[in-house]
């Protein structure tokens, strides 16, 4: 979503007249777009912000100045902590207000430090610009629309809640009206994405309620489209529809990120998940009954508070149950202000690393042998833009798999069935059967 902001972020600014520096040193506007999902977040973007003071000062005496912008959930988080702690930032912008970055930095012209954390997910949509069809055919085939923002869910361990704000959706036409902008600058893939983009619930033109499952089956109809995806899915919301979807709907990618984040209903329960281990393997096994080639993804949280040996177990139980293409473990790290950073029974750090290693060796064993197993299939590639070889392009299959080609760049935009014939480390060899589209 980030990489999806950031260049909503650059459209405003070419509105004021901006283009896009090469360099850094080159930049009289310079945005860090920040993530707080990681840890450490913070001390990263302050060193950062330490480089970025000493680049303000020299070019301020080469009589070039800077105007200095935090962005994102960090700015959101910690507000006037980034000015009290780097006065050279001169605006601080919040994930669901910087579609009023133009008067920001017009207010920064005047005055230094300003601010602006406020929750206005709707005007925000309603007011940022179109994308720019120049950057977005520069930007490739494949592109980012999000649907959706915030959640109302608040795991236990989560930031998002408190960064993004409660759940609120695009209307269905301005979202239909977005990718059909894209597909006229030559995108074919529109990643649909949220923090809780099955929470969906946009209305239509005519003022109707619409899902996710609505929302897709009206985004296929878009001329041009090829294939869509969308991320990232809380169990809770898939709906029968939304299954059923991956069935009917042609151009629907048969790949479902589906975090689960622990396999102990215990822990799950602590975490606040609001679903149970049986709950998420019903849904699995719906969605091969309703398209049988479908590959799951996840994210797992290992050493969350009170974690024991048996409810990594369960963990590793459910890994082996479902059988992953792809997936992301991290060990549990506190985020301030969250209910699982004051919980008793904090797993120790040294258990945690050994916990991960195991998860991530047993993830890694799933993913090659998914892989492994694509060796002799024919997949539909999107080849999106040449590889490191002459002659080569590169392209990615319905399971996010990078899939290298012998081929001319004029594949570069097309769909096209693939054969695989080899496997890398990340990433398969295919030949080219027939170009589709
Ligand atoms: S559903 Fe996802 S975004 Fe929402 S609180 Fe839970 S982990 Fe965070």
């Amino acid at each position: 979503m980030n990489v999806y902001d950031s260049q909503r972020m650059a459209d405003l600014a070419a509105l004021e007249g901006f283009e896009e520096a090469a360099a850094v040193e080159d930049a009289d506007l310079i945005v860090l777009n920040t993530c707080h999902i990681r840890e450490k977040a913070s001390e990263k973007i302050y060193s950062e912000l330490g480089k970025l003071r000493d680049l303000k000062d020299e070019r301020r005496k080469a009589g070039r100045p800077t105007t200095l912008v935090v962005a994102g959930c960090l700015a959101q988080a910690e507000g006037a902590e980034i000015l009290r702690r780097q006065p050279a930032v001169d605006v601080v912008v919040g994930p669901q207000s910087y579609h009023r970055l133009p008067e920001l930095l017009r207010k920064a012209e005047v005055r230094s430090g300003v601010i602006d954390t406020d929750f206005p997910v709707e005007e925000k949509f309603s007011r940022l610009p179109a994308s720019r069809p120049e950057a977005t055919a520069k930007r490739g085939v494949a592109a980012f629309v999000t649907v959706q923002e915030g959640c109302d869910k608040f795991c236990s361990f989560c930031v998002v809640p408190y960064t993004r704000g409660a759940e609120a959706s695009r209307p269905v036409g301005a979202v239909l009206d977005e990718i059909g902008r894209l597909t006229s600058a030559g995108v074919r893939e529109v990643m649909l994405i949220g923090q809780n983009v099955n929470a969906y619930h946009g209305l239509d033109r005519a003022g109707r309620t619409t899902d996710l499952a609505g929302l897709i089956a009206a985004a296929a109809a878009v001329p041009g489209i090829c294939r869509l995806r969308y991320a990232t899915s809380h169990p809770n919301d898939m709906s029968e529809d939304l299954v059923a979807a991956h069935r009917d709907i042609e151009t629907l990618a048969p790949h479902l990120h589906l975090p689960v984040q622990s396999g102990s209903d215990r822990i799950l329960a602590s975490m606040n998940r609001r679903h149970c281990v049986a709950d998420y393997l019903d849904i699995v096994a719906r969605a091969r009954a309703a398209r049988p080639d479908i590959a799951f993804s996840s994210d797992f949280i290992v050493g969350y508070p009170g974690e024991t040996e048996a409810d990594f177990e369960a963990t590793l139980d459910l890994v082996r149950a479902v059988g992953y293409a792809s997936s992301y473990a991290f060990k549990y790290s506190a985020r301030p202000g969250t209910p699982a950073a004051e919980m008793y029974g904090q797993v120790d750090e040294v258990v945690k690393v050994a916990r991960l290693a195991r998860l991530q060796a047993l993830l890694e064993e799933q993913r090659r042998a998914f892989n492994g197993a694509c060796v002799s299939r024919r997949l539909e590639v999107l080849f999106e833009r040449p590889g490191r070889h002459e002659g080569q392009v590169v392209g990615r299959s319905p399971y996010m798999q990078a899939v290298y080609a012998e081929g001319p760049l004029s594949f570069v935009g097309a769909l096209a069935e693939v054969e695989i014939i080899g496997v890398g480390p990340n990433s398969l060899r295919g030949r080219v059967v027939s170009p589709t589209s």
